[in-house]
């Protein structure tokens, strides 16, 4: 035939020992309507956006129409879930195309997320309610905005045919890009079946395609554990700066490339408290605001004990060898979080007492509900003395802030940067706008009733979330009292 096919897969996980997946193909669905095409993303991976944005693309993204090049597949996995362990999980309504070199030549996983039931779907109808979708496109673009490691949303479409969840829901499906869909869950599958040679495969795929650095090294299973230990820390280090709870850190949801996975009942936070839970599902608080940089090592733990069959021979030595290596997460985790910290209060070298000065800035919001966003965004209008009013009024008692400033401006004052220089630096680490719950909410109730311009102002902003978009300003401003979202549902 001469059809141009406007997607060229390769099947590279598809490679690995078939107990590793289940073939399996989309559902069709009823009436594939496009929502929103990633036309910059598109662009980044080398895709023609109007070939895709037509109807033949159209039907690929619905899952309707399998491209010659693509032998997809659904991704078995295990994983610790809330702490329990859970031996088959695995993509119940999630199929992967294939992977695909995007326009620097890396190769990104195309996978479609509500696209039907495969072999792990248990009691689930496979498929994925609009809400939901729209949820995780908005706040995983809003995390590629902000700078985030994160896997990427490259198209939704509905689907014309309608979901049984609480209430029956417009049904959809969401093009998902990232660098691998491979998680530590996929590691703990193996080790749970015993299977050693499939832990070996996958740890030579995950280097030879993510890691390629760590091929000749002289122990590169330890290294793949420290390289994936590092970018985890890295990673969970950014969340916080920014104020994001992920909300299922499961290790299923754990990504081997270091990116932001599984956008369920995610949120960021509005005013700064630290014990913050939104998930509807997370009752123990276990992966509340504060709790996250210790589960990140919590799941590297259980990856680590996947590995150890790698790890050589002598399994005392092996042990002590990943013991190390876990151990270093948190220096490297302190590190980026704490530079991250003394960067948001416009710090450019590091003293002793700057996180001390930073950790009571955040005391006094917390104790003051003050916005955690607005907050540092608007202290860089007061590095002069001048500005102060708007970030002062963020406080219930705005005394609150006038004695930390005292403090921050002695402090500034022996730092050796320009009011002018600090500013500029400060507002390019602080973002005026994050996708706020009440607005993702509001966005997704427009987009039921047929209406997406809420929808494409939220993602104008996000997008560049550190610039100043004058005209869509009140997409930075908190909830008011009655718009407040207090749980989140996946
Ligand atoms: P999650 O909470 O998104 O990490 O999903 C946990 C597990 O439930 C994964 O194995 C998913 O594939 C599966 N799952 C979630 N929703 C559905 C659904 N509607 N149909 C089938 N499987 C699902
Ligand atoms: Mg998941
Ligand atoms: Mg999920």
């Amino acid at each position: 035939t001469t059809t141009v096919e406007p997607l060229t897969f390769e099947d590279r996980y598809g490679a690995l020992p078939e107990a590793l997946y289940a073939r399996v193909a989309p559902t069709p669905v009823a009436q594939p309507r496009l929502i929103r095409l990633n036309r910059a993303l598109a662009t980044e991976l080398g895709l023609d956006p109007d070939t895709l944005a037509a109807p033949a693309g159209v039907e690929i993204l619905a899952g309707n129409h399998v491209p010659a090049s693509a032998n997809p597949l659904a991704m078995a996995y295990a994983g610790h879930q809330f702490g329990n362990w859970v031996p088959l999980l695995g993509d119940g309504r999630a199929v992967l195309l294939g992977d695909i070199a995007d326009r620097r030549g890396h190769r990104r996983d195309i996978q479609l997320k509500g696209a039907g039931r495969t072999l792990f779907s248990r009691m689930g109808d496979g498929r994925a309610a609009l809400g939901p979708v729209i949820r995780e496109y908005v706040v995983s673009e809003g995390m590629a905005g902000l700078g985030i490691p994160t896997t990427r949303a490259l198209a939704m479409v509905e689907t014309g045919e309608s979901v049984r969840r609480q209430r029956p829901e417009p049904g959809a499906v969401l093009t998902r890009v990232a660098a691998s869909h491979v998680r530590v869950g996929t590691f703990q599958y193996c080790l749970g079946r015993g299977d050693h040679d499939s832990i070996r495969a996958l740890a030579d795929h995950v280097i030879a395609h993510h890691y390629p650095e760590l091929k000749d090294a002289e122990r590169p299973y330890l290294g793949l554990l420290e390289a994936v230990t590092h970018r985890t820390a890295d990673l969970v280090a950014q969340w916080l700066l920014v104020g994001f709870i992920h909300g299922v850190m499961n290790t299923d949801n754990v990504s081997i490339a270091g990116e932001t996975l599984d956008y369920g009942p995610c949120a960021f936070m509005d005013h700064y408290h630290p014990g913050t839970v939104f998930s509807s599902i997370d009752a123990q608080g276990r992966y509340a605001y504060d709790q996250q940089a210790h589960i990140g090592q919590w799941n590297l733990a259980r990856l680590a004990e996947c590995l150890l069959p790698l790890l050589g021979d002598d399994q005392e030595q092996a042990v002590a060898d990943a013991t190390e290596v876990l151990d270093g997460y948190v220096a490297r985790f302190e590190a980026a979080h704490h530079d991250g910290l003394a960067a948001k209060i416009g710090l450019n070298e590091r003293r002793d007492g700057d996180l001390d000065l930073a950790n009571d800035l955040l005391r006094r919001m917390d104790d003051n509900d003050a916005d955690f966003t607005l907050t540092f965004r608007r202290l860089a209008d007061a590095v002069d003395g001048s500005g102060e009013a708007g970030v002062r009024a963020l406080f219930r008692d705005p005394a609150a802030f006038d004695s930390w400033a005292t403090q921050w401006r002695e402090r500034l004052a022996a730092d050796d940067l320009s009011d002018d220089t600090r500013r500029t630096a400060m507002r390019t680490v602080n973002p005026a706008y994050i996708p706020r719950n009440h607005r993702i909410q509001q966005v997704i109730d427009a987009a039921e009733a047929g209406d997406l311009q809420p929808l494409d102002e939220l993602l104008t902003v996000v997008a560049r979330p550190f610039e100043d978009h004058p005209e869509l300003a009140r997409y930075a401003a908190p909830p008011a009292p009655e718009e407040v979202v207090r749980r989140t549902f996946c």
